[in-house]
């Protein structure tokens, strides 16, 4: 069905329709010839697995999955009938899991040892979104750092005409004047009153990001902060237009502030406080999203000595060509060692994990996203599942890691189709050899990866 989607777009598209109308009723005629033509429905079964669902509930011992295109149809006890017609893969002992969704990462910037604007084009964004993949990352929230290329290829990666993980993007993030990441991005917006704010989100508005981004930070006071009133316009602005705002943020001052501005999404940790009563309420009351980034603040300390992955064939399949000789370089090691705010660092990450944990318990709806693709150590694939192994350092369940990498469907308001592995949703999971109740780590042991019904991937060769 999605390489007759292609072909009708293709076809559109070579034939270079210009005329508004007869696009519109070339485009009618189609559908109905869609619909009305009765394609085969392809009917496949994942026999004989241990579900987990992504919703909370219990894994499902020794079922199959039944599924007709790119959609689950029913989930049965391994000995039920199955349609005479299916195509059947017996994965018996192994266990399911949901693709992960990725709420907070990058695209494009990545190539070799370096994070650059210069690597941003259609080739290196399609190749991070076939490593994320690789890796059971099958949809990415890129957050601020694209450029104009991206919606385009978001609009045919959301249609299914792009292979790898399905592309949602805000475009072009918003940042106080001369701040980061202006480095990572020359379309960075950088409004300077609320006059120019509101005109850059009407601006913006024009693409339909999938969400809006604002930094709002001084990174460790080397930069002015964006202003209450420059983030409160944006917020306001985005509102009207039906567009929601995720903030990068480091202060628990600042977190409160931008709750109150309305904002939708937190999208790092808070770290220089513990959260309080009064921003676990707030955010309640707003339903905010919290994403902890746990991976990028183990990063920034971590290898200073060597730690227990450094020689992992996962994480180095994840690396881009000479990161992994740099961290294990004495140099490097040396550098870090001698980094003056490393204690800092690693205060910062603990409060990040009795931040996660406190919210957690509290209610707040927990969103797994990593940040990675914005540096080198970032890696693309590997980060998210060390985010589920943090996530549980943190003192969350496995369950609720595992829902965390599922939630960002709802943050994405995608969780009517996508996310979990129940009846109607897309098909896209992972298969495990091992179980993640056991040892989340075991999220690693990747059989195959499946996304719209399809086996996309066969893991990482360990
Ligand atoms: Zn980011």
């Amino acid at each position: 069905m999605i390489l007759f989607y292609h072909l009708i777009f293709r076809t559109l598209i070579s034939a270079k329709i210009n005329h508004m109308k007869t696009s519109a009723c070339l485009f009618c005629f189609l559908s109905s010839a869609i619909s009305i033509s009765s394609f085969p429905q392809t009917i496949q079964v994942i026999k004989g697995v241990t579900l987990i669902d992504g919703t909370g509930k219990d894994p499902q011992q020794n079922v199959s999955l039944v599924i007709k295109d790119d959609v689950i149809s029913a989930v049965l006890p391994s000995n039920a009938t199955i349609p005479a017609d299916a195509t059947i893969t017996d994965y018996s002992g192994k266990f399911v899991m949901p693709a992960m969704i990725n709420g907070h990462g990058h695209l494009g910037l990545l190539k070799g040892d370096n994070a650059s604007p210069s690597n941003y084009s259609y080739q290196n964004v399609l190749r991070h979104l076939e490593k994320y993949e690789q890796f059971g990352v099958c949809r990415v929230l890129c957050l601020g750092t694209d450029q104009q290329i991206i919606f385009s290829m978001r609009d045919s990666s959301q249609k299914g005409l792009l292979p790898g993980a399905t592309i949602y993007t805000a475009g072009y993030g918003l940042t106080a004047n001369n701040a980061p990441p202006t480095n990572l991005s020359h379309s960075i917006l950088q409004p300077q009153t609320v006059e120019s704010a509101i005109k850059d989100i009407d601006h913006l508005a024009m693409f339909k990001p999938d969400f809006i981004k604002i930094w709002v930070d001084d990174f460790g006071g080397t930069v002015k902060k964006m202003q209450p009133e420059i983030y409160t316009a944006i917020i306001k602005e985005a509102h009207k237009k039906g567009l929601r705002v995720a903030a990068h943020l480091y202060y628990l001052d600042d977190a409160k502030s931008l709750v109150n501005a309305g904002v939708d999404v937190i999208a790092h940790s808070i770290r220089d406080k513990d959260v309080d009563d009064e921003l676990i309420n707030a955010m309640k009351q707003k339903n905010v999203y919290y994403i902890p980034t746990l991976s990028i603040d183990d990063y920034n300390f971590i290898y200073a000595d060597d730690p227990e992955w450094i020689n992992d064939p996962f994480f180095k399949a994840s690396l881009e060509p000479g990161v992994w000789e740099r961290l294990t370089s004495d140099k490097f090691k040396q550098q870090l060692q001698n980094d003056t705010t490393l204690a800092k660092k690693k205060s910062a990450f603990e409060t990040a994990m009795r931040n996660l944990k406190k919210l957690s318990d509290a209610g707040i709806v927990i969103v797994l996203g990593t940040d990675s693709g914005a540096q080198p150590v970032r890696t693309q694939g590997f980060s998210e599942h060390l985010e589920l192994q943090l996530m549980v350092q943190a003192g969350l369940t496995p369950m609720q890691a595992i829902v965390a990498a599922t939630n960002g469907a709802k943050m994405l308001h995608i969780d009517k189709k996508a996310g979990t592995l129940q009846k109607r949703m897309k098909a896209d999971f992972i298969v495990l050899n091992g179980n993640p109740f056991d040892d989340i780590k075991q999220t690693r042991s990747i059989v195959s990866v499946w996304k719209d019904g399809k086996k996309v991937s066969d893991g990482i060769s360990q």
